[in-house]
């Protein structure tokens, strides 16, 4: 094992046991609560060991900085206690120019997997490791970042923090938005969201997020790294379908008018449209009333995620399920409507940072069907992303996974993407 694969190792061992599920093997970091709130200490404590002062941005987004902290934003002087003296500056070498922000996120989805996420700040502080032990000398700070509410999946809106953050959600609708047990965001954080800080957005130069790939698109391609090209526009639609309640065992068959029926063509004509187009769609969540065994149910929700490569395929994906969904409700006797809850455009990442990094690490690019943080970054400022090997290819699953040897190579990718960024 090379000394960086041993020090990845170690590095992830110390928060691998942090939120994981017993049962499924799977983890439970939702954002702010405890396990998370583990992982944010976890960060400061590295940053700390590394003299980099963590500054937040009041919106539960932290940094960790090698060169100049921001002035004027809530450094963490309890932790950051003599990372600041003059020291760390002439080790540090002279700052100039916007910084180079890299990291992820620490929340996951409910029994989601070990890497969508940590994997890119672990990463990001072994490459700062890495740089160091090669003597470079940054000529921009280097900042890890890790964002608040990537996922969603406490507060209901994926990448909360890096939308607060860039001011693309109302601080209003975000300090209000609450979790199942009825807990606010704002509340959660301790405060109102501080909201959009160009300031804070004006010091990057350019934000850098690796990521497990989620999908198998590297096994495929027989490559450790590969660089983003591009996220698909993606959406949610909730199809609500009406019918009538009735009694399992003595309404005639002919007499019934059963959303059930209608649900499962809907969703099998997803899967074909989407199929039809080389697009994505699923149907992961579905709600029945009265949810009775013996009862012919009166309504049922069911939410379509749906992504595809261009703005218009999705579109017409869409537009067909609707239209095939609106048919077969004619022909069961049920009422059927459908409203978009979120659309996503599509992020072409920066073509020359891209094409850049792909060149300086002969890596392939890769569109990619799942949301980011650097998706909302994207929009105001050059970004790019990296996306490690992941054998299964499933992610938000316990099965998620990837090698010790891919994880360093992205390591090694990451430290060479820095240097790049930060050091010329
Ligand atoms: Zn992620």
């Amino acid at each position: 094992m090379s000394d960086l694969a041993g020090r990845f190792r170690e590095l992830w061992d110390g928060i691998a046991p942090v939120g994981r599920d017993a049962d499924s093997g799977g983890y439970l970091r939702y954002a702010l609560t405890a396990p998370e709130l583990r992982l944010r200490e976890w960060f400061r404590a590295q940053a700390d060991h590394r003299g980099m002062p963590v500054s937040e941005d009041g919106n539960g987004n932290l940094f960790a900085w090698w060169g100049d902290p921001p002035t004027g934003t809530q450094a963490n002087d309890a932790h950051a206690t003599g990372t600041r003296d003059s020291s760390t500056q002439d080790r540090d070498g002279p700052t100039r120019g916007g910084a180079v922000l890299t990291g992820s996120h620490f929340d996951s989805v409910p029994h989601g997997g070990a890497y969508d996420g940590p994997l890119g700040i672990v990463s990001a502080f072994l490459a700062v490791d890495e740089l160091r032990a090669a003597g470079a000398t940054p000529v921009r700070p280097v900042v890890v970042a890790a964002f608040v509410e990537e996922e969603g999946a406490r507060f209901g809106v994926p990448c909360l923090g890096s939308r607060l953050l860039t001011g693309e959600i109302d601080v209003d609708r975000a300090a209000g938005l609450r979790d199942a047990a009825g807990v606010s965001f704002a509340e959660a954080l301790g405060h109102r969201p501080a909201g959009a800080d160009p300031a804070l957005l004006g010091r990057f130069a350019a934000f850098v997020e690796l990521h497990v790939e989620q999908g198998r698109a590297l096994v495929d391609a027989d490559a450790p790294v590969a660089v983003a090209s591009a996220i698909w526009p993606h959406g949610r639609w909730r199809f609500e379908l009406r019918g009538e309640g009735n009694h399992a065992g003595t309404t005639r068959m002919a007499d019934r008018r059963d959303p059930m029926l209608t649900f499962a063509f809907t969703v099998l004509a997803a899967n074909k449209e989407a199929r039809l187009r080389g697009a994505h769609a699923t149907v992961g969540r579905v709600a029945v009333e009265p949810n009775a065994t013996n009862a012919i149910p009166s309504k049922v929700t069911g939410w379509l995620d749906a992504r595809a490569a261009e703005p218009e395929t999705l579109h017409d994906l869409v537009e067909a399920v609707q239209a095939k969904a609106a048919e077969r409700a004619r022909r069961d006797g049920t009422a059927l409507t459908v409203t978009p809850e979120s659309t996503t455009q599509l992020v072409a990442f920066d073509g020359g940072l891209a094409g850049r990094l792909a060149a300086l690490l002969a890596a392939p690019v890769l569109p990619t069907g799942a949301g980011h943080d650097a998706g909302v970054l994207a929009a105001h400022l050059p970004t790019a992303m990296l996306f490690v090997r992941n054998p299964t290819g499933v992610s938000h699953s316990p099965a998620e996974s990837a090698t010790d040897d891919d994880c360093t190579a992205g390591v090694v990718a990451l430290a060479r993407v820095l240097e790049e960024l930060a050091c010329h």
